[in-house]
């Protein structure tokens, strides 16, 4: 994964911001990939004031005393928290472009779920200006990540891409330069968190904190048998919960094949939404997509099987792209990069 390797300077006033459910990215014009950290903002209960932000406030996630939350300002690809969501946006432009005079002649291009309403792109911008920037851009996320998946979106040539986020996955099918047909669906990595936290209470009368859950799923996740990775199938995962009956502490080891029950069936879901939006599409289009195979961008697209399980319900060559969780904010950053002809 491309590092933060640059620290931006005063030069590097246009960057791009990967604005997601559960990290935000940002890219420095001329410097590449400059901020990665989780979209989270821990506050004093009762104000608006932030005592954390990023990697640090996801730390704090279900261990927070009472007069400390950890907000997710982004929550199934809207923004639930506005006040959370302006501080956090502050937070992450002001770390990205140090001292306030580059600040204001700071463009941005910023890639929001194509879930956010008029109102909330709105909010959006208004937080970025309030932030110190001097002009603001939204453009679509499928869009971001299929350019950032090298997809060639300019030809006219049907590409598919579905970007499996933290709060949605986003299918979408582009030609020329525009999103021909797609469709979001608030199905993402959050719900894979969810669906093996409902597992291990129906299942095993355990309750478990969300965090776990997705340490649970990063470990010993999967959707599918990954033939050239046997290694994947018959691992297990201890946990640490409370009982449901009786609230005591309590361990369990828990195996791929209960985790891959648990994902079953967000997984449908998303193989629901891919198969909608290639019925919708026009036969070209779609024929295109059947010979040159579907795109899977953002961390969900890490679930070891994925690609193969969406390939065997479709009848489509599914490929991973590289470096899955940059490519929102890699289309973002060329944006930026050409942003004197592009906006
Ligand atoms: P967003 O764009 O909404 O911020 P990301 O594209 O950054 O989301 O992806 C974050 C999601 O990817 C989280 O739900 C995280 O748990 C999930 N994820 C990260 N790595 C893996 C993995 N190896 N297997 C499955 N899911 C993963
Ligand atoms: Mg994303």
């Amino acid at each position: 994964m491309p590092q933060a390797s640059t620290k931006p300077t005063a030069s590097s006033r246009d960057i791009g911001m990967d604005l997601g459910t559960a990290n935000t990215l940002v890219y420095a014009r001329g410097h590449g990939i400059v901020l990665n950290e989780p979209s989270v903002v821990a506050v004093r209960a009762g104000t608006v004031t932030a005592v954390a932000v990023g990697a640090e406030a996801k730390e704090t996630i279900g261990r927070t005393p009472g007069s400390i939350t950890a907000i997710r300002p982004l929550k199934d690809g809207v923004i639930c928290d506005y006040e959370a969501a302006e501080e956090m946006i502050r937070h992450f432009v002001r770390k990205a472009v140090p001292g306030r005079r580059a600040r204001s002649r700071t463009r941005m291009v910023i890639c929001v779920p194509s879930g956010v309403t008029p109102v909330e792109r709105r909010a959006i911008v208004q937080a970025s200006t309030r932030a110190g920037a001097r002009a603001v851009h939204l453009i679509e996320e499928p869009m971001a990540a299929a350019i950032g998946a090298g997809l060639p979106v300019d030809e006219p040539r049907g590409s598919m891409v579905v970007d499996i986020g933290g709060g949605t996955c986003e299918v979408a099918v582009i030609s020329l330069g525009g999103i021909v047909t797609s469709r979001s669906l608030r199905v993402g990595g959050d719900r894979m968190d969810t669906a093996i936290t409902d597992h291990v209470r129906k299942e095993h009368g355990l309750l478990i904190g969300e965090r776990t859950a997705e340490d649970v799923k990063v470990a010993i996740g999967s959707a599918w048998p990954v033939p050239d990775r046997p290694e994947l199938e018959n691992r297990s995962f201890t946990v640490r919960g409370r009982e449901r009956v009786g609230g005591m502490p309590q361990t369990l080891q828990l195996t791929s094949a209960d985790v891959r029950a648990a994902l079953d069936e967000p997984v449908q879901a998303i193989i629901a939404a891919v198969r909608a939006t290639l019925e919708e599409c026009p036969p070209e289009l779609s024929g295109d997509v059947m010979e040159h195979g579907i795109v899977l961008t953002g961390g969900g697209a890490l679930l070891p099987g994925l690609d193969l399980r969406i390939a065997s319900a479709t009848g489509i060559p599914v490929f991973v792209a590289d470096d899955p969780l940059d490519c929102v904010v890699l289309g973002t950053g060329k944006c930026v990069e050409n942003m004197d002809s592009l906006f």
